[in-house]
This record gives structure tokens, C-alpha cells and sequence, in this order.
């Protein structure tokens, strides 16, 4: 398997979540970890931030982020493949607490993307569940121009569709999707159309795929043979569209499928009926995390359907890789 940039997974938002689950990845991956999201404020995703660098430091199998050169070595480098790197993740800005001066304390922390709005409206812009779509605010607008300042990517997962098509025009940089499907391939608030893919790829973007069962339209406990074909149908049908050059993974592993499945039924605010009507939600790479429905498997099927050694390393991590190197510094 290609070394692998996994550009969202989510650890439980605890201060109890045990680091020592990542390293159920292959040793040498970059690992962009989820540390807030929209019900949290500035003081609760700094804790989590505080507490995840000090257990993942005190593991010895990770080492944080500094610059997109350590995060993803070329080749023949003097490279660390012993510790896999990792990087945090907002989802929403609302834990900025209104302070755009945040995203530099958090980007000291470790922060290394962050998508303005979480399925619903913020001070920043629309969600991808709003009924009505205004796109980014003014306020949405300058923390793009902080994001690309500071060297954080601006993510447009879980945004209204005009709140995506907004960034790419906003952002001086590439842009992101860091996890987000095909609505093409099956119709979901959360996947986005092929006109947002389109202009995040004219920026020099990538758009990760996840393996979220709703999203890919295989939620039984069972298929997870069938989401891993699906993540591929996805893969290809961003690779047809826009290039292979700007396709990437973002599975959106749960590391604690129970305590997110109990955060959906708790806080019915922030995530709705398209969500919450398929029951509890299911994960690829499940259990079998390094198996055929995990990421080996993923690979084998891409393999099998054509795709080069280069257009595996690429899609694996290669194309994320070459974006932070743009947008970092
Ligand atoms: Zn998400």
C-alpha cells in the first residue's frame, strides 16, 4: 500500500481519547485529527489540542506537524519513517470564538485545516443543510485571507454548496474539500457537485473521499466490502472529472463509532434527519482497519481497476502532499 495522508479521522473529543488508537495506521503516514467542531469554543478545542500533543508526544510512535516538507519526506530523504506525523483539524469556526487571532494559537498547536461551517449557518457562511444558501459572510471572507496568510488549509467540507464555490474564489491558494463524495454518484447534502469539485480543482485543490456509509450509499453493518468499492467509484469519478492530480483520501474514520453514533442522537441541532434517519452511521475501514475493507483493500480494487503505481501514490497522499507545500509556510 502507498504511504498514506489521511486528511480527516476523528479520535472521540475527549480529554480520555486514547492517541494510541492512531497507530493502527501504517507507521509513516500523516495523520489530520479532528479537534472541535461546532458546539465547541475556543477554551474546549485548545484543551483537546493541549492534551492530544501530549499523549500522541508521549507515545513515541508521533511526532506533530511543522512544515509540509517534514510532514511528507520525497523520496530518498533522510525521512523519519518510524513516527507518523500529526496535524489538527477544525470543523467550524466557531471555536476561533469570533477572534480571528485564533487561528495563529491554534495553528501553533498544530492546526493545519479548517472548514468555515459545520452542516449549518455560522458567523462565517451557510452549511451544506441550510435551505437558504448566502455563501460566505464578510466575516467568512477575511478568515479565508487569515487561513491563506497564516498557511492553514481552507477546507469546504461540510459548506453549502455557494460557501465552497465562495472559498475557491476567495482563496488566494489552493483550496480543499477534505472529506466530501460525489453528489453525482449519490445524492447527499454532504457530497458536493460537480461545479464545486471543478473550481476547488481550479485552484490547484484536492478533495479527499471519506468512507462514510450514508454518504456512499452503503450503510449496513456488513458492507464494507461494498464501501470500499465505492470510495474507488468515487476516486474515478473525481479522476474522470477533474484529474487524478486532485483526488485525495479523507476517510473520516471514528475512532469510537458508539460515541459518535450517541453525539448524532445528542445534538439533533447539528446534524438532522439526513443524517440521523439511517440509524447508527458506519465507517470504512471498519475493524478490518488494514485489511481488505480497510485501506489495502481500497488499494487492491484500484489496482485491479487500472490505476498506475503513480495514480495510487498519488491519490494516497502525493497530491495532498504537493498542496501543503503550497499553502503551508
Ligand atoms: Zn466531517
Amino acid at each position: 500500500m502507498p504511504r498514506l495522508w489521511e486528511q480527516h479521522c476523528c479520535p472521540p473529543l475527549l480529554p480520555t481519547a486514547d492517541m494510541g488508537e492512531l497507530g493502527r495506521y501504517p507507521l509513516g503516514s500523516y495523520l489530520s485529527i479532528n479537534i472541535g467542531y461546532a458546539p465547541h469554543s475556543a477554551a474546549d478545542a485548545r484543551a483537546l489540542a493541549e492534551q492530544f500533543r501530549r499523549d500522541a508526544l508521549a507515545d513515541g510512535r508521533f511526532r506533530m506537524v511543522s512544515g509540509a516538507e517534514d510532514a511528507w519526506p520525497e523520496p530518498g530523504a533522510d525521512t523519519v519513517d518510524d513516527t507518523s506525523v500529526l496535524a489538527f483539524d477544525l470543523e467550524d469556526s466557531n471555536p476561533l470564538d469570533g477572534d480571528l487571532d485564533n487561528v495563529d494559537v491554534f495553528h501553533e498547536l498544530g492546526l493545519r485545516s479548517l472548514l468555515p461551517t459545520y452542516n449549518t449557518r455560522n458567523a462565517a457562511g451557510c452549511g451544506c443543510l441550510d435551505t437558504e444558501d448566502t455563501g460566505l459572510t464578510a466575516y467568512g471572507r477575511d478568515l479565508i485571507g487569515v487561513l491563506n496568510e497564516v498557511g492553514v488549509f481552507a477546507d469546504g467540507s461540510h459548506c453549502s454548496v455557494r460557501t465552497g464555490l465562495d472559498i475557491a474564489r476567495v482563496s488566494t491558494v489552493p483550496m480543499i474539500y477534505s472529506h466530501s463524495n460525489f453528489a453525482a454518484l449519490h445524492a447527499h447534502p454532504r457530497n458536493i457537485t460537480d461545479d464545486q469539485a471543478r473550481a476547488c480543482a481550479e485552484t490547484g485543490g484536492v478533495i479527499g473521499i471519506n468512507g462514510v456509509g450514508i454518504f456512499l450509499g452503503h450503510n449496513a453493518p456488513d458492507e464494507g466490502a461494498e464501501r470500499v468499492r465505492a470510495m474507488a467509484d468515487h476516486i474515478a469519478y473525481g479522476a474522470e472529472l477533474v484529474g487524478i492530480e486532485h483526488i485525495g483520501i479523507g476517510s473520516d474514520y471514528s475512532f469510537d463509532a458508539d460515541e459518535f453514533n450517541a453525539m448524532l442522537a445528542d445534538s439533533p441541532e447539528s446534524f438532522s434527519e439526513e443524517y440521523t434517519r439511517y440509524g447508527q452511521l458506519q465507517w470504512t475501514p471498519p475493524e478490518d482497519f488494514l485489511g481488505e475493507s480497510g485501506f489495502p483493500g481500497l488499494n487492491q480494487v484500484l489496482a485491479e481497476r487500472g490505476f498506475s503505481d503513480a495514480d495510487r501514490a498519488a491519490v494516497f497522499g502525493g497530491n495532498f502532499a504537493r498542496v501543503a507545500r503550497k499553502v503551508w509556510h
